[in-house]
């Protein structure tokens, strides 16, 4: 089978033509500042993407390097820093619940990366009806690397679109897996979220007879699943771990977001679509969040 590989680069590239010109015909200055209290090699990397995307689309872009320690002071004077419209942490930072609390230490008015109170149950939780609401970049990332591919249906109705689609997410972290998982399932999906201790299933029902997704854990294992699914998407933050391509049914989608290649190399022999890498397309999102935030900064200072 002839698999089509396709890269982050592609698909982020129109975000950010259009990024540049809204930005370059308003003559505005948006600023957003990463605070880095890490020492991960993939959070680095991240940050010299984000500088570099922005510096080509005119976005202001401030690395703030400091201790863990000192970060919640250091969020707290940037949420009351005029100067700037959009803050952004690397985590993990403690790596425990404490990453949970930070998260909600930045203004909600400035989160650019939507990581505070992201209310995950809504239906119909597509840009259009919730304009204002802030989505998470990645998941919102790997949404538009399922819009690209055709995997939404636009024969359905907007809440419908992903109906009858099986899509496997490892990964159930708080800032991408389980916000990924209700954006999906709330679209119809039907969702298997897998972590290292267990997997969830997460759906409307049969011929989405319920308007809001329900959260179950199963005991099908993976290499049940795997099978039966149109689509899968990995984020295992480990170079050891691998999807096994014996398992993955011909024609699957593979979409990792792992700083780690988390499929095999043969996996092109089964996959339609390969997609290596997202992480130019979540920055572009990152800007589009951040001019959002700077609209609505405007608003509220004109109110
Ligand atoms: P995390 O450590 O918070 O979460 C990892 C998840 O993987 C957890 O749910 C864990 O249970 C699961 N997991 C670990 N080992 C597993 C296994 N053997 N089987 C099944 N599940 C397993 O990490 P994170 O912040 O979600 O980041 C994950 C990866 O994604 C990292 O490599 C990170 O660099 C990358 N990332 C990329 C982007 C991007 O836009 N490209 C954005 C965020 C994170």
């Amino acid at each position: 089978m002839s698999c089509k590989i396709i890269f982050a680069k592609e698909i982020s590239a129109s975000y950010r033509e259009e990024l540049k010109t809204t930005i370059k015909s308003r003559r505005i200055k948006p600023k957003l500042v990463g605070f880095l209290a890490n020492e991960d090699p993939a959070s680095i990397k991240y940050a010299e993407c984000t500088l570099k995307t922005c510096e080509e689309t005119g976005i202001l872009f401030e690395l703030r390097k400091c201790n863990r320690e000192e970060l919640e002071d250091q969020i707290i004077k940037a949420n009351e820093d005029d100067s700037i419209h959009g803050i952004m942490v690397y985590y993990p930072v403690f790596g425990d619940l404490q990453d949970k609390y930070l998260q909600n230490v930045v203004s909600v008015t400035k989160d650019v990366e939507g990581l505070c109170n992201f209310y995950q149950n809504i239906p119909f939780l597509d840009e259009e009806p919730i304009k204002n609401c802030i989505i998470p970049c990645t998941p919102l990332a790997i949404i538009k690397v399922l819009e690209y591919i055709r995997v939404y249906n636009p024969v359905f109705l907007s809440g419908n679109r992903l109906h009858d689609r099986v899509i496997t997410i490892i990964n159930r972290s708080g800032i991408v897996g389980q916000p990924l998982a209700a954006l999906l399932a709330n679209e119809g999906g039907k969702v298997y979220s897998v972590d290292i201790n267990n997997i969830q299933e997460i759906y409307r029902e049969t011929g989405l007879k319920l308007k809001k997704y329900e959260v179950r854990n199963t005991n099908l294992k993976l290499e049940e699943i795997l099978p039966i699914s149109d689509v899968v998407i990995t984020g295992v933050p480990t170079s050891s771990y691998k999807v096994p391509t014996v398992l993955l049914r011909n024609g699957v989608i593979a979409i990792n977001f792992s700083a780690f290649k988390n499929f095999e190399d043969n996996v092109k022999e089964k996959a339609s679509i390969y997609v290596p890498t997202v992480g130019k397309i979540t920055i572009a999102m990152l800007e589009r969040n951040l001019l959002k935030l700077y609209d609505s900064q405007l608003s509220l200072r004109n109110e």
